[in-house]
């Protein structure tokens, strides 16, 4: 028989004092009944992480450790860091011991019973599985307009993202230690996690609703969020500024003609042509300096990342594979 695999199942939580009990009693069921099925190990873990909160998130956790420690271990963070940060904590230290991580939210908006896909997908080789929303019913519909548009901004920005999913998906080890190569302070993880590579599939689950509890991603904080995805990704919006020069400047050389062939024509007051030419010319070569520059800062901004240039699957070499 092969040899048992290890899940983790990493849970960041934010003041969630509402909903914990609720969802380590749905998850220490699913471990439980994987373990006996002879799909994980007996090591597997639920992983809680403390992003911060100030209510009784912490104690909670602590307890449920205290009393089952062979199906919770908890991480409890200095001081808030927001989802993603608290996210790659847990992911960072899940990876010590697991061979398989699935990150999932607190608050069992994502279906507990998808794990089975994705524990099962994971043991036909794949090390990347996505979560994907079949369907967005239970989302009022701002949330579902505002992040289907924003899904279709980041495609059209060459963003490469996977639609409907947010981050709940199963990594391997492997792909764990390649994300923890990526060492940027701005991170997006559902942008980078498709930069890792290896091979992957999606699972689909439906999207319920918040079980308790109320929402902490507030409009603020997701436009925040949307912006810091747009902006880790790409420097398209630089290449807007530029085209824009550039389109601004072809304008103005249209305007310099025309305001020649009027001014010859002797129909225009004193002053308009040349009046016309400097403002648009003007505007067309500082949008087009700015273009430049920007492109030089587009570039400095991707060194400044340090990600990392590849990551190798495997190698073929002479003593046989590494
Ligand atoms: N979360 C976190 N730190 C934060 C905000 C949120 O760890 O600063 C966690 C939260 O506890 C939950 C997950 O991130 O497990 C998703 O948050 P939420 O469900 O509020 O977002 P929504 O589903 O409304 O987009
Ligand atoms: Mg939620």
């Amino acid at each position: 028989m092969k040899e048992e695999k290890t899940l983790y199942i990493v849970v960041p939580c934010y003041k969630e004092q509402e909903v914990l009990p609720e969802t380590s009693k749905r998850l220490m069921k699913k471990l439980r009944d994987l373990e006996a099925s002879g799909k994980i190990s007996k090591s597997s873990r639920v992983m809680f992480v403390n992003d911060g909160s100030s209510d009784d998130t912490w104690p909670i956790i602590s307890r449920l450790h205290a009393e089952h420690p062979e199906y919770f271990s908890g991480v409890n963070l200095s001081r808030n860091r927001g989802h993603q940060n608290a996210l790659l904590a847990g992911l960072l230290t899940a990876v010590k011991k697991a061979d398989m991580i699935i990150s999932m939210d607190a608050d069992l908006q994502d279906d507990i019973n998808a794990v089975d896909a994705m524990v099962d997908a994971y043991h036909e080789g794949y090390e990347v599985v996505y979560g994907v929303r079949s369907k967005r019913e239970t989302d009022t519909f701002f949330k579902r307009f505002t992040a289907e548009g924003f899904y279709k901004v980041m495609k059209a920005l060459g963003v490469d993202i996977v639609f409907n999913h947010a981050d709940y998906r199963l990594m391997s080890k492997r792909a764990v230690e390649g994300l923890a190569q990526f060492s940027e302070v701005n991170l997006f993880l559902r942008g980078i996690v498709p930069q890792i590579g290896y091979k992957s599939t999606t699972v689909t689950y439906e999207r319920a609703e918040r079980f308790a509890g109320e929402s902490k991603y507030p409009l603020k904080k997701m436009l925040a969020f949307a912006a810091d995805g747009i902006t880790s990704f790409s420097v398209k919006p630089i290449r807007l500024v530029f085209n824009a020069g550039i389109i601004i400047f072809v304008v103005s050389l249209i305007m310099l003609i025309y305001s020649i062939i009027r001014k010859m024509t002797g129909v225009t007051s004193d002053g308009w042509a040349s009046l016309m030419v400097s403002i648009w010319m003007l505007g067309g070569l500082q949008l087009l300096g700015l273009g430049i520059v920007g492109e030089y800062i587009g570039k400095i901004y991707n060194e400044t990342k340090r990600r990392p240039r590849f990551i190798i699957e495997s190698v073929l070499d002479q003593d046989g594979e590494a």
